[in-house]
């Protein structure tokens, strides 16, 4: 038996200020552009989003205060704990070190609330009354639902249809929380309204939900608009993960060799990764960073590098990143926080800049991983997490053949109690590895010729 390692960090311990990667980029991040390619400015996003998180989007300042008001929120589950997995270290006989930070704390149950309860302030202090998203599986949803009851606006959530019929838990959350969820499409909107008219069963899809989530916001002088990952301001109020995750390590007088997180929009990954590669930049560190991501949706490890829209009916500006294209359809896996077409700016550009490396995994492996951390560390991983589980088994395995000591410091973005269907699939024998052939790749990405080029590096 060896003996139980939990960092645990008082509530002083919080960071005070958020770090933001933009001011120390070897190479800028180019900016949104046009459908012209013209640099939008901030006048272009007033209807969706407040001017103070504007400021923030375009900001290039290096440290950002948290508003006090924010920093209390946080404090309900933060710092969160940081673990050292022992018995999975054991069950893998490996020589490395594995540290686990864990987001899955949070009243939602994952990293989402840290952008959540910022973004409900700064829109409450704006004036605005009401927040509209698009959600899923329901995470981000629900997260956003926590945060503006407890901020004391109003949250409206379009929730794609077959989620919204197949996943009741998440929206029973989402209602617990005070906020109005209601399936995508639907009769609230024009968008939803056209679009049951041409298909009354349709099961809806993500990009749907973002047009419906858009037209209310822009249409009513109170209400803006909310986004979960992707955008550099969620990139931002997430990198008190690692900030705490660095100061943990200290205290026990390690520094990680390997850090690993998974990517959807890139949040969790860049809320880890980001104030380690301003390490890197500073050339103080030689730390690999490796950001996961499914074989079925490979937006890091095989999408080009550039100018796409946010969703399919081209209503976002143009952002340089990684994208597989505005209208990829994902195949139904079950890391539904995994499916995005596109990648955050700033860990995409990250990625260009060869600052973090990137991996693609099969959901088998990621399945096994979760069941053989469940079976060690007693945690329930979500399915998304579970892909830099699986990352983290490799690592670990090769110090084993390496025979190297090796610390590797894992995001474990949030649990899987509401994404039970998953595993049960898994169980059932019910799931196959599916790659994403280059066939359809090309068929994807070919609407991204048609639109403006981000400049090369250098
Ligand atoms: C939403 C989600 C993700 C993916 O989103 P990112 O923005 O890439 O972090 C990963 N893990 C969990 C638990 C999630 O809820």
């Amino acid at each position: 038996m060896s003996e139980l390692v939990k960092v645990v960090l008082g509530e002083d311990r919080l960071p005070r200020q958020w770090y933001n990667l933009a001011a120390d980029l070897p190479h800028p991040l180019p900016p949104p552009v046009d459908a012209a390619g013209q640099p939008i400015g901030p006048e272009a996003l007033a209807a969706v989003f407040p001017m103070n998180l504007i400021e923030q989007e375009m900001s290039a300042q290096r440290w950002i205060d948290i508003p006090a008001e924010v920093l209390g929120l946080l404090k309900i589950w933060r710092p969160t704990p940081l673990y050292r997995a022992r018995r999975l270290e054991q069950r893998l006989g490996t020589p490395a070190k594995i540290y686990y930070k864990h987001e899955g704390v949070s009243p939602p149950g994952s990293h989402k609330p840290n952008t959540a309860v910022a973004q409900a302030y700064y829109n409450r202090e704006f004036g605005i009354k009401r927040l509209t998203t698009e959600t899923g599986a329901g995470q981000w949803g629900s997260a956003l639902a926590f945060a503006c009851q407890l901020i004391g606006i109003e949250c409206k959530v379009f929730m794609v249809r077959i989620s919204f019929d197949q996943k009741p838990f998440r929206k029973i959350m989402m209602r617990t929380w005070g906020a109005n969820c209601v399936a995508s499409p639907s009769t609230e909107t024009e968008v939803g309204k056209q679009i049951l008219a041409e298909d009354p069963d349709t099961p809806g899809s993500l990009g749907i939900a973002i047009s419906e989530a858009l037209e209310q916001a822009v249409a009513d002088e109170q209400t803006r608009y909310s986004l979960g990952s992707v955008l550099n301001h969620v990139m931002l109020h997430q990198t008190v993960i690692g900030l705490e995750a660095k100061e943990q390590l200290e205290l026990v007088g390690d520094s990680p060799d390997v850090v690993i997180g998974c990517a959807g929009g890139g949040s969790n990954f860049a809320g880890m990764a980001f104030p380690f590669v301003a390490d890197k930049i500073a050339g103080s560190s030689q730390v690999r960073i490796v950001a996961t991501e499914p074989e079925s949706c490979p937006t890091l490890t095989r999408a080009p590098f550039a100018y796409d829209s946010g969703d399919v009916a081209m209503m976002t500006p143009l952002l340089p990143m990684h994208t597989l294209g505005h209208r990829f359809i994902p195949p139904a896996i079950h890391a539904g926080g995994l499916r995005y077409h596109g990648m955050a700016p700033l860990v995409s550009h990250a990625l260009r800049e060869g600052l973090i490396e990137a991996a693609a995994l099969h959901q088998l492996e990621c399945y096994q991983a979760a069941v053989t951390f469940a079976h060690t560390e007693g945690f329930i991983p979500a399915p998304e997490t579970s892909h830099a589980i699986a990352q983290t088994i490799r690592e670990a395995n090769r110090a084993k053949e390496e025979g190297k000591e090796r610390v590797i410091l894992l995001t474990w973005s949030g649990h899987g109690l509401m994404d039970f269907a998953g595993y049960q699939a898994f169980f059932d024998g019910q799931l196959a590895d599916h790659s994403l052939s280059d066939e359809h790749l090309e068929r994807y990405t070919a609407c991204l010729a048609d639109l403006p080029k981000p400049p090369a590096l250098g």
